[in-house]
């Protein structure tokens, strides 16, 4: 199903968000690797976009990549983000969005484990963990 895009004025966002949130999500900032509430949580449930509570991943899809972000090797399910190339700092990447609030998430690469063999790469500062019992 086709999800309705959410639009908001930068100053909504603003508003709503934390700095870091904001810093993250709205202009595509990166937290440091190890700091965020998420590279270790096992907890299950789902994680929601913490813009606009789209349902992006799914606990069982996370994994331990090492790198101090929290991945996942598929989102919860395909049109929940959407990809858009992204070349700056002199680097060819994948850049993650959340497909109705666009919010930046993070990257994809290819180095993920099967399944997939893809590496959602998320700042948890883009994240809002449901905790499922
Ligand atoms: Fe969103």
């Amino acid at each position: 199903m086709r999800k309705r895009k959410l639009n908001k004025s930068d100053a909504e966002w603003r508003d709503r968000l934390t700095p870091e949130q904001y810093r993250i999500t709205r202009q595509k900032g990166t937290e440091r690797p190890f700091t965020g509430a998420y590279h270790e949580t096992k907890e299950k449930g789902v994680y929601r976009c913490v813009c606009c509570g789209n349902e992006l991943f799914e606990s069982e899809a996370k994994y331990d990549s090492g790198t101090g972000w929290p991945s996942f090797w598929q989102p919860i399910e395909r049109d929940a983000v959407r990809t858009e190339p992204d070349n700056s700092l002199f680097m060819h990447r994948t850049e993650v969005l959340c497909a109705v609030c666009e919010a930046h998430l993070g990257h994809v690469f290819d180095d993920g484990p099967p399944p997939t063999g893809q590496r959602y790469c998320v700042n948890s500062a883009a994240l809002k963990l449901e905790p499922r019992e």
